[in-house]
């Protein structure tokens, strides 16, 4: 049976949990769908309850790396992550100019209205509940989690708009701004609050194409907008700080 990482049993013990699942996908132990042991197993593997393997497993779910599946070949499968591998380097292309803010902007100001505005002609009512159980599952989430819920929902809206390249567009997207955000926030920050996506969701519900690019526009213009103020902070502590600036920047990987 393949190996999780051990946690240190503190308080947090299922964010430790979500953590070490994360790693082991991420590090390739668990590939694309990939059943994970079930939940017994992982609870005698880290040595912890079953309902703290279900949260964990839960928040893998709602940041999008776990698929839960019922009935009788069900079980819990690795999603099918499309996953940009340079988060590490982010700060040398941010530093270096290379990916900024304003390029993010323009490439979500470019897709997002025509992603909403599909996904109000055509996400399911299956899609809608998914997207309100994200948007109210905020409650007691640590900031780290509900900004990696925040950034599913648009993956959701991705996936709901009914045209599989715009869902990929917008997974890759949304990787991006997960990279900005990791590399450019103080943690004690947060760029969304817990009802930014109600009028995306209102939108999408009431059928309402043109009032869902609209809005569309207007949530990613206000996230855009403090990203922007994050990154001139950002660099102007960058400029003081002994960060290593004489590493060249890595190439992007071409696509
Ligand atoms: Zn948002």
């Amino acid at each position: 049976m393949k190996r999780f990482a051990r946690i240190k049993k503190q308080q947090n013990l299922y964010e430790d949990v979500t953590q070490a699942i994360k790693t082991a996908i991420l590090s390739g132990n668990y590939p694309s769908g990939s059943p994970l042991p079930g939940e017994t197993a992982l609870a005698r593997q880290f040595e912890v309850s079953r309902p703290v393997i279900r949260e964990a497993l839960r928040a893998l779910q709602s940041m999008g790396y776990l698929d839960i599946k019922r009935g009788t070949k069900g079980g819990t499968f690795v999603r099918d992550i499309i996953r940009f591998p340079l988060f590490d380097d982010f700060h040398h292309f941010i530093l270096h100019r290379r990916i900024k803010v304003d390029h993010l902007a323009q490439a979500r100001l470019f897709l997002e209205p025509e992603v909403c505005r599909l996904a109000a002609v055509n996400a399911t009512e299956e899609d809608i509940q998914g997207m309100k159980a994200l948007s109210e599952g905020y409650g007691g989430k640590s900031m780290d989690v509900k900004d990696q819920m925040y950034s599913h929902f648009h993956r959701l809206v991705g996936r709901a708009c009914g045209n599989p390249i715009y869902a990929m567009l917008m997974e890759n997207i949304m990787d991006f701004t997960e990279g900005f955000i990791r590399t450019i926030k103080p943690v004690t920050i947060l760029i969304h609050h817990d009802h930014d996506h109600d009028e995306i969701i209102a939108a999408i519900e009431a059928r309402n194409p043109k009032e869902a690019a609209k809005v569309a526009i207007r949530h990613a213009t206000q996230i855009l907008r403090a990203m922007q103020e994050l990154e001139q902070v950002y660099l102007e502590r960058l400029k003081d700080s002994a960060f290593p600036q004489s590493v060249p920047p890595t190439r992007i990987e071409s696509t």
